[in-house]
């Protein structure tokens, strides 16, 4: 089996979906699991990808927006329940506020569990948060992966994140706009994780509804099409690109031929608890 591989946790997006459960992602390095975001449902789809919540002792935001943050308060309690003892998170500032918060917002039910059930705070109240500086850079983290991150464009701080062990590498694209920078960051990755979250059939790029084309005007300034998502795969020279980030109405075929068309590498529209491995 190979090296590194990732496994899509959640595809989809801030709208709830039956089908794709909040963004998330595993990256795994030989035997270690880092988690890259936490939306709603990580902890099941975790499990049902055959992780143990409290064998994941790493966990990168790309930003903190609701729909990659939800399954945090989850994962942190209950991968502690699990018995996990040590967790550093990495994410952009705002990361250490938004842990702290989670704490304070379950403080009677820490205690209790801390106090009569007497169960080690270890791996709750001592997370190791690491906050990343505005421009990126990379990140000691102890884990056998050389991690980097570069910030892209959102409306939000949000970074884009690339893993390499041995010459290979995944990259993560986080929610963005096109950025030239993140072609040169992602440059010949085995994989890159892309943000592909606009499509045509979406919302209504004709809409007479003033409300919806406001909405999708601000889209455009903070996610990818298929086709720009293609560009970026392209310009970069990788030789997989897996699409995420989709809305219920995203018709998966004309994503993949709106990609196809331009980026002649492997296409994949990404789908929940799909495993892609590095070749060898
Ligand atoms: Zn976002
Ligand atoms: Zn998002």
């Amino acid at each position: 089996m190979s090296n590194l591989s990732v496994t899509m946790l959640g595809t989809g997006s801030p709208k709830p979906n039956l089908e794709r459960s909040g963004p998330a992602q595993v990256i795994t390095i030989v035997d270690m699991p880092i988690l890259v975001d936490c939306g709603e449902g990580t902890v099941r789809q975790l499990m049902s990808a055959g992780y143990s919540p409290a064998d994941i002792e790493y966990l990168c935001f790309t930003h903190l927006h609701s729909d990659h943050v939800f399954g945090y308060a989850h994962f942190l309690l209950g991968g502690w329940s699990l018995g996990r003892n040590k967790l550093t998170v990495i994410g952009p500032k705002g990361t250490k506020r938004f842990h702290q918060k989670v704490l304070e917002m379950f403080e009677e039910d820490i205690a209790y569990r801390t106090g009569d059930l007497g169960i080690p705070s270890d791996g709750l109240t001592d997370v190791n948060i690491i906050e990343l500086e505005d421009e990126g850079g990379s990140v000691i983290s102890g884990t056998p992966a050389n991690i980097t991150t570069i910030p892209v464009i959102h409306n939000v701080k949000t970074f884009a994140f690339r893993f390499e062990v041995d010459s290979k590498s995944i990259v993560i694209s986080g929610d963005t706009a096109p950025i030239d920078s993140l072609v040169e960051f992602a440059k010949e990755a085995d994989i890159l994780i892309q943000d592909a979250a606009i499509n045509s059939s979406s919302i209504g790029t004709n809409s007479q509804d003033e409300n919806l084309k406001n909405i999708w005007s601000k889209l455009q300034l903070e996610h990818c099409t298929p086709a720009q998502a293609a560009e970026i795969a392209s310009k970069a020279g990788v030789k997989k690109m897996v699409m995420t980030h989709f809305l219920p109405s995203a018709n998966e075929e004309k994503v993949s031929q709106e990609a196809s068309a331009i980026f002649k590498g492997e296409v994949i529209v990404g789908e929940d608890l799909q495993r892609i491995s590095v070749a060898e």
